[in-house]
Parts: C-alpha cells; structure tokens; sequence
C-alpha cells in the first residue's frame, strides 16, 4: 500500500463536510460474492441476457433458474466484511453522510448503515409484472419456475434493475444529492463502465470534491478522475485508512 497517498487520503476525510462513498461490486468480492466482470467474474458463466428486461419478460422459465443461482444462492449466505464495516462505524461517527451503491446484496445494511442509497434496487424485494405489487423474498414460493405473485398469479422479476430498465427515481434524486454536495467522494470497487451510474463520479468531481478511489486494478476513473488512487483490496485498504483516523 501507498503510504504516502494512505496519508493524503486520511487527511482528506478527516477534514471533509460531506464524506459520500460510491460502492461496486468490488466491495462485496471479500464477502465471497462474485463479481460481473474480471476474473471468476459472473459473465464468465452466465449470459448477460439473462438480466436483460425483454429476455426476461419472454422467457421467465429459462432465465429465473439462473437468477437463483448467480444472486439468491450466494447473497443468502453473504456476510458483509471488513470494508462494509468500517464504512458503518464512519456513518455511525457521523462522517460519511451517504452511500450510494450499485450492489444488490444488501451487505451494508447488514453491516448496520442507515443511509444506503440502492442506484439498482435490491434482491430482498420482488415485484409483480401484473399488478405490481411488492412481495419480500421470504413470502415468495422461490422452488416454483417461474416465480409468481401471490396476490395475482402474475410474473415475480426481482426488485433489482435489469438491463433496459430506468433506475428507481427516488435513488436517482438522493443520489445526485450526495453526489453535488459531496467535498470528498470515496469510490471503491467499481469498473466505472455501468451507465448510469458511472456518471455519479464525474459529477462529484465537477461540483469539486476530492476523488479518492481504491480498487485491485486501475479502473476507467484512474486516469482521468482519480485524485488519490489507493491500490489494493477494500478491505485492507478502509481498515488501515480506519486505523490511521483513530490514531490521529
Ligand atoms: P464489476 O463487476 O464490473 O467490477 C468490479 C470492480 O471491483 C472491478 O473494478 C475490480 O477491479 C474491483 N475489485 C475486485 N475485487 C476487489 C476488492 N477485493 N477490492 C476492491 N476492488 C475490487 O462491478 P461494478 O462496476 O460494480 O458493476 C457491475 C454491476 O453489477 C453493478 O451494477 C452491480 O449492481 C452489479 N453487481 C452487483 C453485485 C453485488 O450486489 N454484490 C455483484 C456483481 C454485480
Ligand atoms: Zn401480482
């Protein structure tokens, strides 16, 4: 690790206003969630176009066994990490204000944040293509194929976003909020090639904040964006930024 850019970043936070994070799948890969892309990545096995709206709609039976398998058989089981729980104790202190996260997994909640910004929805929820109604995973019949509404009969998608969908309105607002007020904008795990969501940091860095990235690999940011890049996995990286704020 960079020690001199560890030092910079710390200072950084310490004397930010509004600390946002911008989270990627990158953060839960500790939590042995994989990623979309990269190595042992989920494209490696899966076809993106099982995620893709159409396909979806026309061939429920085909692409839930697969959602079962890529999302609901591994999030179960995922327990939040250190990154995710350095991130609670800062909300928790009253320095980070916000995190928006492109995840599904629902780790930062689990690891105790309040104010998580969900940019793509969530996988606890699932939501009717007929009368739209919200049914939580637990009181859905999961070994049916396709998955159906119990209030209808009707389709069940789940409440994340899929490819050709707009993201949820609410999540936009509040994530444009913590994106132009941010000073100092943590970005961490995130390839930055997902639209919309790519954008959120080259807005934070317009209205002036601070750009601090970790990743294991540089990203599309790194170059063009990135202020302080701190190389590494989120873990080891948050802990010690973690461990230099309580010594100072
Ligand atoms: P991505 O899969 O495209 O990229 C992951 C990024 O994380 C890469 O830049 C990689 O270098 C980095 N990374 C890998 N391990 C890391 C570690 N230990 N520490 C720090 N960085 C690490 O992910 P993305 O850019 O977030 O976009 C993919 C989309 O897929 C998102 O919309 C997200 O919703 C979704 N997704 C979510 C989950 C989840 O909920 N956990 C998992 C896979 C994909
Ligand atoms: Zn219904």
């Amino acid at each position: 690790m960079d020690k001199k850019a560890i030092e910079k970043a710390v200072e950084k936070i310490k004397k930010s206003s509004h600390l946002t994070a911008f989270t990627g799948a990158g953060i839960s890969a500790e939590s042995n969630i994989p990623t979309f892309r990269g190595k042992g990545g989920i494209w490696d096995k899966y076809d993106p176009i099982i995620l893709d709206i159409d396909y979806f709609k026309q061939n429920p039976e085909k692409a839930w066994p697969h959602i079962k398998d890529m999302f609901y058989n591994v999030i179960d089981k995922a327990r939040p990490n250190p990154a995710h729980y350095v991130l609670a104790d800062w909300e928790k202190e009253g320095l980070l204000k916000a995190i928006i996260t492109q995840n599904i997994d629902n780790l930062h909640q689990k690891a105790g944040n309040k104010n998580v910004i969900e940019f793509h929805g969530n996988t606890r929820d699932l939501v009717c293509m007929d009368c739209g109604r919200i049914t939580p995973v637990q009181q859905a019949d999961m070994s049916k194929n396709p998955v159906i509404c119990p209030h209808c009969g009707g389709l069940l998608k789940p409440d994340f976003v899929f490819f050709g969908e707009p993201i949820p309105e609410k999540a936009m607002k509040e994530s444009i909020f913590h994106t132009q007020n941010a000073d100092v904008y943590l970005v961490i795990g995130t390839t930055g090639i997902i639209m919309p969501a790519s954008i959120l940091p080259y807005q934070a860095k317009q209205n002036g904040a601070t750009i601090i990235e970790i990743n294991v690999t540089p990203s599309e940011y790194t170059s063009k964006l990135t202020d302080i890049f701190l190389q590494g996995k989120a873990s080891e990286v948050l802990s010690e930024l973690n461990r230099q704020l309580l010594r100072n």
